[in-house]
Order: structure tokens, then sequence, then C-alpha cells
């Protein structure tokens, strides 16, 4: 078959500005990917509002409903207005903010996006007040006056019908249970590095909770109260530091499962400065290790805080904030994984050495590995 070329060459489109509702639709399509992706927005925002309990209720895997509650410092009423609007945020002013920005938002952007895609109902208190006020909103504005309500201490956020504007979205995301697990699995993490925070999660109307976490001094005790006492049981503490300006400035500490420890994936919870991210080459940099070191082949459980010089990291990378870029990452990864490295080591070559002695003399009682570096764990 032959193809006649064309003769008639192609006018070019013509160029127009797009619709300022169409624009905002389409950004906030990229900050809200899915209903967990508006959870963790909603529980970075009770964060920063320094509240101590914040709890999570979702139904049909956050599609229906996604509510979360705080008792942090409110949202003045004559803030309202503007909530919502793209852009509009309480924690940054200038563009060198972005440098030592302590709060997980800057963006402004969060809220403003959740209304483009779904039905936003605010219901909020401040400190000192005799009611609080619940107002709605649609792309970016509020639906009517701000109505005076009852209210306890701090902020409840409630989003309907998500994605009710973009069909293929809402299609892809019909599995709904798929949703609700990345939600506990977020609330999980959450829970256990913020320790002087009670977090919970459930679903809409249901008694028991899936995640339910009260605050508590001790990391560990919350590991066990969140991932369950198989995980805790099994951890081994671990710390890195250096303080070399020409290599790498950091501080690390976490715990890492042992060689009892056995699971298929790897479950890696990481922070840095207190932002929940992911960090792909320091997690394969572990997993090589583990692979390494450990007969059984098992996956890793890691939880890991990375403190820098809030200069040393650029948040600013992902729409979501999901990644940071690091300086000098490549050197920081090294050193923990070398630190990995060795813990390891030397808890194989203890537990190796403890049932050799274990098998010698069976009166001695049986010795498991887990008083390697952890504290006791209240049963
Ligand atoms: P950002 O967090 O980047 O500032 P958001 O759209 O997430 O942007 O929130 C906009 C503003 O609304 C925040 O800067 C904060 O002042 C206020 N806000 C949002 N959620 C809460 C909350 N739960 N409690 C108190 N203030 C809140
Ligand atoms: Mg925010």
């Amino acid at each position: 078959m032959e193809f006649e070329p064309t003769e008639e060459v192609k006018e070019p489109p013509r160029i127009h500005r797009l619709d300022e509702s169409v624009v905002n639709r389409i950004a906030a399509g990229e900050v809200i990917q899915r209903p967990v992706s508006a959870v963790k927005e909603l529980v970075e925002n009770s964060l920063d509002a320094s509240s101590t309990s914040i709890s999570v209720a979702v139904k049909d895997g956050g599609l229906k409903l996604i509510q979360v509650s705080d008792d942090g410092h409110g949202i003045r009423y004559e803030d309202l207005p503007i909530l919502c609007e793209r852009h509009t945020t309480s924690k940054l002013s200038k563009y060198e903010d972005l440098q030592s920005i302590k709060s997980m938002g800057f963006r402004g952007e969060a809220l403003a996006s959740m209304t483009y895609v779904g039905h936003v109902t605010v219901t909020t208190i401040t400190r000192g007040q005799l009611h609080g006020y619940r107002v709605s909103y649609r792309d970016g504005v509020m639906e009517h006056e701000p109505k005076a309500c009852a209210a306890v201490k701090g902020t409840q956020i409630v989003i309907e019908n998500l994605f009710y504007n973009m069909i293929a979205r809402r299609k892809t995301l019909q599995n709904s249970t798929d949703d609700y697990t990345k939600i506990v699995d977020l609330l999980s993490r959450f829970a256990i590095h913020h320790i002087d925070v009670s977090f919970s999660c459930r679903k809409h109307g249901a008694a028991r909770a899936d995640v339910h976490s009260v605050a508590t001094p001790s990391r560990l005790n919350s590991i066990k109260s969140v991932y369950g006492l198989s995980v805790a049981q099994n951890l081994i503490k671990i710390e890195a530091a250096d303080n070399d300006p020409s290599s790498s400035v950091f501080e690390m500490d976490g715990f890492i499962s042992n060689s009892n420890y056995v699971a298929k994936k790897t479950t890696m919870v990481l922070f840095i400065n207190d932002r929940l991210v992911e960090c792909t080459a320091l997690k394969r940099a572990i997993e090589v290790v583990y692979a390494a070191t450990l007969p059984k082949a098992s996956k890793p459980f890691i939880y890991m805080s990375i403190i820098l010089p809030p200069e040393h990291v650029d948040v600013n990378v992902h729409p979501t904030k999901r990644e940071v870029s690091l300086l000098n990452q490549e050197v920081i990864v090294e050193k923990i994984q070398s630190v990995v490295e060795s813990m390891l080591r030397n808890s194989n070559e203890s537990r190796t050495f403890q049932e050799q002695a274990v098998e010698a003399s069976p009166s001695v009682p049986p010795v498991t590995s887990n008083d390697l570096d952890v504290s006791p764990l209240p049963s």
C-alpha cells in the first residue's frame, strides 16, 4: 500500500489562555493524586497546628468521605474567606523562608486543591472563643458566610465526593479497599514518628480503630502498639552521625529489624527533618546489606529519622513533597549503610553464638536476640 504525501500544509493551531478553573483543577489533580494524598495533607496541617490528638475517619476508601479532626490552634474567623484560595498560607512569607522552614506545609495549595476536586467543609474554633464556625467551600471560595456552631478545641475538615468531577480518576480508584490500606499505612508511619501525638484511623461508623496510638515517651512502645509485638521485639536500635562539613553533616537514629524478623516486603519508615519522605537510594542500600548479611533473606523493617541542617535539604522538589533532595546524599547513604551492616553483623554473630550456647547446654533457658540494645517492653 502506498500513501500519497499530503500536499496541504497544516495551519498552526491557535494558542489561547486556559480558563482559570481548568488550570486550578489540573493543578489540583497533581497535588491530590488519590485519597491518601488528601489525608496526608490534612494530617500535616493538623501537625503544623500543634495538635496533640488527630483522628481520621474514612468512607469508601476516601472517595465518599475523609474526615480529619484535631485539637490544634484552629483557624481565625477573619482568615476563613481566603483559607481555600490557591497560594494562601500562614507558614511562608518570602522565598528565603523555605531555607529554614520547619512546618510540613508551605505551598498553600492543599486545601485549595481539595475544593477543586471535592466538597470541603471546615469547622474550627480558636482559643478563648465561645463558639466555632462552620463553612463549606467549592473551587477555592466559600459557598456561604461562616455559620456559628458548637465546637470543641481545634479543627475538623471534611472532604466529600473526592474526584466527583474527574471521571477517569474516580474510575481508576474504584477499588476503595486499596486506598484505605494506604491510609492506615500512612497513619501508622506518622504515629511511630510523632510519639507525642495520639492518632486514630477508622472506617467511618466503625467502632474499632485500625490505627490507635496514644502519646508515649517510648518509640518502641509506639511501634509495638502500631505494628505489633512481633515487629517490636525484633528490633535493634541504630544511631549514626557525622559532623564533617567537607563530607556530610547529619544525625540519624532509628530501629532496624534483626535476624529473627521475617517479612516478604521491606517496610521503610523514613523521616528527614520530620518530613515523611521516600528515599529509594537509601532503601536499596539497606536492602542490599540485609540480603548479603542475613541467611533467611528476609526483607527488613526500618524506622529512621535523619536530621540535617535545614539549609542542606531542598524541600521543594516534589508537588506532594514526597521526596526531598539532600546535600551530599551519596555520602550519607554510604555512612548509614555501613552502620546498618556492622549492627547487623554484630547481632548475627551474637545470635549464632547464643544458639550454639543453647544447643550445648539444654538446661539454659532459650535466649533470643531481642535483648540486643532494645529496652524491655512492658507486657
Ligand atoms: P499550607 O499548609 O501549605 O500552608 P494548606 O492549604 O494546607 O497550605 O493550608 C492553608 C492554611 O490553612 C495553613 O497555612 C494554615 O494556616 C491553615 N490550616 C489548614 N489546616 C489547619 C488546621 N487543621 N488547623 C489550623 N490551621 C489550619
Ligand atoms: Mg498544608
